[in-house]
């Protein structure tokens, strides 16, 4: 898989080592192992899935935006199956990551109880509020797109830090959203087309 990555023009040598160390078949259904290298994404139950793996290299990559690693704290949100906190894990000093399907929430912790990965922090709540108690993030990272980037991220991320998410941006379709807040102010930047599960407010 990381040697697909590469060729797929993944460059990131944190990222691609990161991808080489965690294995995704440990967060997929036994049904599923054999596609769990596959460039597909997958489904992990209460209908959600999880990202194929060249989006998520391709987020991380954006979300670290050349910067030297470790990056500080960052808030992903939607933990799903806990997959890409667990590789967030790896480029950055503490990952809080939210999930607002209780379901999704207790699978992550239970699948990722083997890996004792000490800096990553299992939260249960509405990702769309952001999580205060961490902020300032040096990057935020969305799994699940909304309408817009929520202006809690915005208030939540760092001077000098980056959210990556997906957004319809009021179209019918979602792309890639960047965000980088400057000394300056915020800038947004649109990238390709993506497919992301929607982003939805309250618990479940
Ligand atoms: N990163 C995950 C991908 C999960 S799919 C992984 O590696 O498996 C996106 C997840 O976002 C879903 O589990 C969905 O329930 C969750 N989600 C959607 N809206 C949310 C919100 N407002 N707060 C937290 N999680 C949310």
């Amino acid at each position: 898989m990381v040697r697909k990555l590469a060729a797929q023009g993944v460059q990131h040598e944190g990222v691609l080592r990161a991808m080489g160390e965690i294995e995704r078949h440990g967060f997929v259904d036994s049904a599923l192992v054999n596609q769990a290298y596959e460039d597909t994404s997958l489904p992990i139950g209460l209908g959600q899935t999880i990202s194929k793996p060249n989006v998520v290299a391709r987020m991380m990559e954006l979300l670290i935006n050349q910067r030297p690693l470790p990056l500080g704290r960052v808030l992903e949100v939607g933990t799903g199956c806990g997959y890409q906190a667990a590789l967030l894990s790896r480029v950055c000093t503490e990952v809080y990551t939210i999930e607002r399907l209780k379901g999704l929430h207790e699978k992550a912790r239970d699948l990722l109880r083997p890996y004792r990965i000490p800096n990553i922090h299992l939260l249960f709540g509405d990702g769309m509020l952001g999580f205060a108690a961490g902020a300032p993030y040096a990057g935020i990272i969305a799994a699940a797109g909304g309408d817009d980037v929520p202006q809690a991220w915005l208030d939540q991320l760092a001077v000098g830090g980056r959210i990556v998410a997906p957004a319809s941006l009021g179209k019918t379709s979602q792309s890639l959203v960047i965000v980088d807040r400057t000394p300056h102010g915020f800038q947004q930047t649109v990238l390709e087309a993506v497919q992301f599960v929607p982003l939805k407010s309250g618990v479940g």
